[in-house]
This record gives C-alpha cells, sequence and structure tokens, in this order.
C-alpha cells in the first residue's frame, strides 16, 4: 500500500434533515417543536417546559445546534444528496473508501433519504446512477469493475439482502481487508435494475412492529459499491485501485425502553444500541484531536465491517434525522446530541493503492546498491 494525502479537507459532514410533520401528527395534538433557522442552524424547543413558568425564566426552552447544513420540510433528497454524496463519487472512482449513513428513531425518514420513492429516488439510487455516468466520462484511459452487495446486521449477525436464504455470513479480516464471507456480488450497469434489487432487498429487512411506529426497521442495512479500477497509461499491471462506499440506513435509534418493548424486542434494542453506540464511540475517538484515544472497532458488527472506511481511509458523512413533532422531542434531542458529539471527527484520508510493483522497485535498487557495495571492496 502506497500512502498519500488528498481527498479534500473535510472528511467529515455532519448534516440534519427535519422530515414535514405528518397529518397524523397534528391529529394527536402534536405541534412542531424542531425548525430549521438557516443552513446550519437548528433549534429545538422543549415542549414539556411553560414558556410562563418564571422561575424558568432564566433557563431557556430552546437549544442550538449547529451543522455542516440543515434541511427541513422544504428541501428534497436530491438538495441532501448534493451536500452529502455527490462529492464522495470522485473519490471513490480514484480509489478512496467513503461512508455515508442515515441516522435517527424509527420513523424520522431514514429510509426515505437512503432508498427513496418512486418520485423521489434516494441517495442509493443517486449515487449509483451519477457513479456510472462519472466512469463513462473517463472511460477511455481507464477499466472499471463495478460490483454492489446489500447485507443487513440484525441482532449481531449479517444476512444477504440480495441472497436471504444464504443464512448468517461470518465476518473475516485477511490481507485485503474485511470481507464477508459468501456474500453476493453483483455487477450490473442499469440503475433501475439495481433500484429493482434494492427495493426487494429492502422487502427482506427485518421489519417488527412495535409501539413506536407501524414497522420499525430493526436492522441496519448496508449497500457496499466496490469500484476496481486500473488506468492504462499511469498504472502498471500490478496496481488496482480499489474504492469502497458504504450507503447505510442504520436502524432507529430509539431505546428500547420507550418503545415498550419486552422480550425478544428489548434484546433486539440492546443489539441496536450496542452497534450504534459502538459506531459513536469510534467516530468519538477518531474526532480527538491528540489522536490519543483508541479506537475500537471491535465492539460491534457494524464497527468491524466499516474498520478500513471509518478511520483513517475514508470520508464520512452522517445525516442525522428526526420528526419536528413534538411528540418525538426525547428522541429528536438524543438525535441532536448524538450527531453534535460526532462533529469534530478529522480523519487522514488515504488511497487504496495496492502496488506490487513498488516494492519490487524498492528491493531492485537495495540490491544494486549492494552489488556496488561488494565491487567498491
Ligand atoms: P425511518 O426509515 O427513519 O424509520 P421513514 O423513511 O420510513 O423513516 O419515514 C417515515 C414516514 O415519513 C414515511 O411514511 C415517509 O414516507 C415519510 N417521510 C420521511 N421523510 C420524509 C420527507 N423528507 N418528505 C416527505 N415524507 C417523508
Ligand atoms: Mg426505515
Amino acid at each position: 500500500m502506497t500512502g498519500g494525502g488528498g481527498g479534500g479537507e473535510h472528511p467529515l459532514t455532519v448534516v440534519l434533515r427535519i422530515r414535514p410533520l405528518m397529518n397524523e401528527e397534528e391529529l394527536v395534538g402534536c405541534h412542531t417543536c424542531a425548525h430549521k433557522v438557516d443552513n446550519n442552524m437548528v433549534v429545538l424547543m422543549d415542549p414539556t417546559e411553560d414558556p410562563d413558568d418564571i422561575l424558568r425564566a432564566n433557563r431557556s426552552r430552546e437549544k442550538k445546534y449547529i451543522f455542516d447544513h440543515a434541511f427541513d420540510y422544504k428541501s428534497t433528497t436530491e438538495e441532501v444528496y448534493q451536500v452529502t454524496t455527490r462529492h464522495l463519487i470522485d473519490n471513490v472512482i480514484s480509489g478512496y473508501n467513503a461512508t455515508v449513513f442515515a441516522y435517527g428513531a424509527t420513523g424520522a425518514g431514514k429510509t426515505y433519504t437512503m432508498l427513496g420513492t418512486d418520485t423521489e429516488p434516494g441517495i442509493m439510487y443517486r449515487t449509483l446512477s451519477d457513479l456510472f455516468s462519472a466512469m463513462e466520462k473517463t472511460r477511455s484511459d481507464n477499466t472499471y469493475k463495478v460490483t454492489m452487495s446489500y447485507l443487513e446486521i440484525y441482532n449481531e449477525m449479517i444476512r444477504d439482502l440480495l441472497a436471504p436464504a444464504a443464512g448468517y455470513l461470518e465476518l473475516r479480516e485477511d490481507a485485503k481487508g474485511v470481507q464477508v464471507a459468501g456474500l453476493s456480488e453483483i455487477m450490473t450497469k442499469s440503475t433501475l435494475e439495481i433500484m429493482e434489487l434494492l427495493k426487494e432487498g429492502n422487502k427482506e429487512r427485518t421489519q417488527e412492529p412495535t409501539a413506536a411506529n407501524k414497522t420499525s426497521s430493526r436492522s441496519h442495512a448496508i449497500l457496499m459499491i466496490t469500484v476496481k479500477q486500473k488506468n492504462r497509461i499511469r498504472d502498471t499491471k500490478d496496481t488496482v485501485r480499489i474504492g469502497k462506499l458504504f450507503l447505510i440506513d442504520l436502524a432507529g435509534s430509539e431505546r428500547a425502553s420507550n418503545t415498550h418493548n419486552r422480550g425478544k424486542r428489548m434484546v433486539e434494542g440492546a443489539h441496536i444500541n450496542r452497534s450504534l453506540l459502538a459506531l459513536g464511540n469510534c467516530i468519538n475517538a477518531l474526532s480527538d484531536k491528540n489522536g490519543s484515544k483508541y479506537v475500537n472497532y471491535r465492539d460491534s458488527k457494524l464497527t468491524r465491517l466499516l474498520k478500513d472506511s471509518l478511520g483513517g481511509n475514508c470520508k464520512t458523512a452522517m445525516i442525522a434525522h428526526i420528526s419536528p413533532a413534538s411528540g418525538n422531542f426525547e428522541e429528536s434531542r438524543n438525535t441532536l446530541v448524538y450527531a453534535d458529539r460526532a462533529k469534530s471527527i478529522k480523519n487522514k484520508v488515504r488511497k487504496n493503492v495496492i502496488d506490487v510493483s513498488y516494492h519490487i522497485a524498492q528491493y531492485t535498487s537495495i540490491i544494486s546498491e549492494l552489488r556496488e557495495e561488494i565491487g567498491r571492496l
């Protein structure tokens, strides 16, 4: 592997998307408690505090949060995509890793952003379609191999969403990095075909009714796109550039206790929180300015899978989602705090160039230096 900087100055982008208030929420008396103030600022009002309470007059009911960008009910998925993901495409094509994840409680709008609908396609579709057009432009000098896999992590177990009958899959680490053994890899250039596969895969996701929502996603859904590239002019026959892009629709971040769950649902909640806690801890350790904090990827399957795409080797975008409804205040506050904590992450971006000839050239020059030395003796 050869190192090298590059890839821009901001390795982590943290944005917040507030979805529209739903009719059902208005019908049960909820009002809007989360507002976008400007393109960077969001305000959350505590609905439990009485604005006329004189004893509380010195305490603000409002809490402000600053992000790289704030989106609200007026924003489109295209705008969210442009700010968080579009710029990662060129990076991935030239051999950098990147991760985009949707965070938030169930019902906050994660799947709407990542998978989308037929009328407003999500980030997964937009990324793949722009990735293919970007590759077309540089086609003459480069050869590409693009593969995609779609998997879920549910209760710390990995399932292939494109081949669910395959059962649970193992995570392995070898010289090539972290691998999911037996995971199917699809090669197709048709974005429409991919969208169909993603929709089918999403139906396979483990979704169970909870008190929090009619269908809650208890699993993390992960689209993994791998681009292998070779430049005909620049690269030697041994050089392969590999860029990996993870697009992740995380499980709902609500606490198990909030959803009045018992038994099986409680166990799930614990597993989901474990992954999200581990993810938060990794991000927090990476954000430590002295670089002295130990980054523990081993705490969950999710962080183990993302090991070479969350640390030194990648760019990351977090799209935190909240509902504006007063009834979801606690969840929204938890999400804002989690996203706020992630903001100061600083990664060193490194390129994945596996260049065997580089090592051979080094040894050849050492051998010739030694020969010269022998000659002088
Ligand atoms: P999550 O995946 O976080 O559980 P969903 O993406 O399923 O949440 O969103 C919950 C509901 O809100 C869905 O009916 C979805 O269509 C709707 N919704 C979410 N975000 C938006 C948005 N930005 N604009 C319009 N509707 C949205
Ligand atoms: Mg969802």
